[in-house]
């Protein structure tokens, strides 16, 4: 079994990355994510969320329920897409670039 690594981007990165797709991807994160505590109770919305990229460049949401408080996260699969392969390479080898 191998560590998964990620690297932290912002919202333009993701922008960058998904183009027209952004609002939804956000969308999809941010209003279907699964809160242990609020799960058939409430409706879950994601706040504060940071972003990531995975090993597979998908994108990671990770924040807080607005409804519970509770630490939730959210991948969006985005990796198996070519047509989005080739921005995220320019994205991490910016990141690598830095350190
Ligand atoms: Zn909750």
């Amino acid at each position: 079994m191998r560590k998964e690594t990620t690297i932290s981007i912002n919202e333009e990165d993701l922008k960058f990355i998904v183009q027209e797709e952004f609002e939804q991807i956000v969308d999809l994160a941010k209003h279907n994510s699964y809160c242990r505590n609020c799960f058939q109770k409430n409706k879950v919305e994601m706040i504060n969320y940071s972003l990531a990229l995975n090993d597979l460049n998908d994108v990671i949401f990770q924040g807080t329920c607005k409804t519970c408080g509770s630490n939730i996260a959210r991948y969006v699969e985005i990796g198996e897409q070519p047509k989005f392969r080739m921005r995220t390479e320019i994205i991490k080898a910016k990141r690598i670039n830095k350190n």
